[in-house]
């Protein structure tokens, strides 16, 4: 297959979690025949200290023009004194999100067994299975309703706006997700969706469910569907997250439920993300952040950014098998022992440096 992919390197130790990535997929190409066009661009302060902006025309134009994008990660103490509208996270992410047209972000939390013993939760609770995905509306709801200040700035209110159109998309996403899940290794059970809504309360919430119940009756009926309120499902998440395998939400749910998701898997460093549109490239990034602290050290976990890749081949070009490949190679480089500072534990053997591990999953990859 022959794909033209987007890398943004970006600010931090964005630069050095993509090169692994990249290194990644080159193996990927050689190993299942493909080619990939990857070429660089600026984004972020990087950007902004080269022209100005922290995202150029020309990055844009690229990103428009791929099959997919793939980012490191934005922002940084240098530029945190910009004016707002011209910092990295809002410039370079929001509008990179509303050009790409992205409305729905996926993000799949997973406790991998040898890291097992990072998780926050207890043992009998990881022991049960931790292998979840969240798919997040992103454009609408509260965040993007109209807000404003009344009695003289006493007061104050967010509309939670959703139509129909919007839920469908996401939604459709959202079933689709778990079909492709099912039968994976990573997931042998029947595929099942969780929407989590507040539909005892908000108008929204109850469109919402009606929506979602009636998309799965008419297309969905092989996959199981289940309703949980936003609360339960909150505390479901620390209390039997094996319940779950794909979680369906609005944006503000979505944000919050994401948020606790990542953290009962133990480690940032670790958890991918994509977001998606209905056509055209998706923006593939790690959760987390540019990483000032440990910026230059050789000592950022790439897997985050590695396993972006693995769903950027999954979801942008269909390459479930090359996808599989890439996580299968992590799940034997964490086998080996292999472990970058983050996800070390004390006692365990010397870490290894962002280079080192990816260089053992570019191995694993080929055979070599
Ligand atoms: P962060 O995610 O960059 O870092 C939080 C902690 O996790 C730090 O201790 C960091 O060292 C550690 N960490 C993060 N990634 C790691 C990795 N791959 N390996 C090992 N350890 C890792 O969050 P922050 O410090 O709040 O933000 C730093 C900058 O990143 C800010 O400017 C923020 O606005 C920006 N940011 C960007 C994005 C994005 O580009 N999508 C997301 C979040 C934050």
């Amino acid at each position: 297959m022959k794909a033209k992919i987007a890398i943004l390197p970006g600010d931090g130790v964005g630069p050095e979690i993509v090169a692994e990535a990249v290194k990644v997929l080159e193996a990927v190409a050689r190993r299942f025949g493909h080619d990939f066009e990857m070429t660089e661009h600026p984004v972020g302060g990087a950007a902004y200290d080269r022209c100005g902006d922290c995202l150029p025309e020309t990055t844009l134009a690229a990103c428009k023009a791929a099959d997919a994008v793939l980012l490191g990660a934005v922002g940084g103490p240098k530029w945190d004194t910009l004016a707002p509208e011209k910092r990295p996270e809002r410039r370079a992410l929001l509008t990179l999100r509303s050009e790409l047209g992205l409305f729905a972000n996926l993000r799949p939390a997973k406790v991998w067994d040898p890291l097992k013993t990072a998780s926050p939760l207890k043992d009998e609770i990881v022991a049960r299975g931790i292998d979840l995905l969240i798919v997040r509306e992103l454009t609408g709801g509260a965040y993007f309703g109209k807000k404003g200040r009344g009695e003289g700035g006493k007061s104050a209110y967010d509309m939670i706006p959703y139509a129909e159109h919007e839920i469908l998309r996401v939604a459709r996403m959202a079933f689709e997700a778990a079909r492709c899940r099912h039968g994976r290794a990573v997931a042998p059970r029947p595929p099942k969706v969780t929407s989590v809504d507040k539909a005892n309360v908000l108008e929204t919430s109850r469109l919402w469910r009606e929506t979602v119940t009636a998309l799965h009756a008419a297309e969905y009926a092989d996959v199981a569907l289940e309703h949980l309120y936003v609360d339960n499902a909150a505390m479901q998440l620390v209390r039997d997250p094996a319940r779950f395998d794909v979680i369906l939400t609005e944006n503000m749910f979505g944000d919050i439920l994401s948020d606790e998701a990542s953290q009962i898997t133990g480690s940032i460093g670790m958890l991918p993300s994509a977001s998606l549109g209905t056509s055209g490239a998706g923006l593939y990034e790690p959760i987390h952040g540019s990483a000032p602290d440990i910026t230059g050290k050789g000592i950022a976990n790439p897997i985050a950014t590695i396993l972006s890749a693995a769903m950027l081949l999954r979801h942008a070009l269909g390459l479930s098998g090359e996808a599989d490949a890439i996580e299968q190679a992590v799940a034997d480089v964490l086998a080996q022992g292999l472990r970058t500072p983050d996800i070390a534990s004390p006692d365990g053997p010397p870490t290894v440096t962002t280079s080192e591990i990816g260089d053992a999953i570019e191995a694993a990859l080929t055979g070599k």
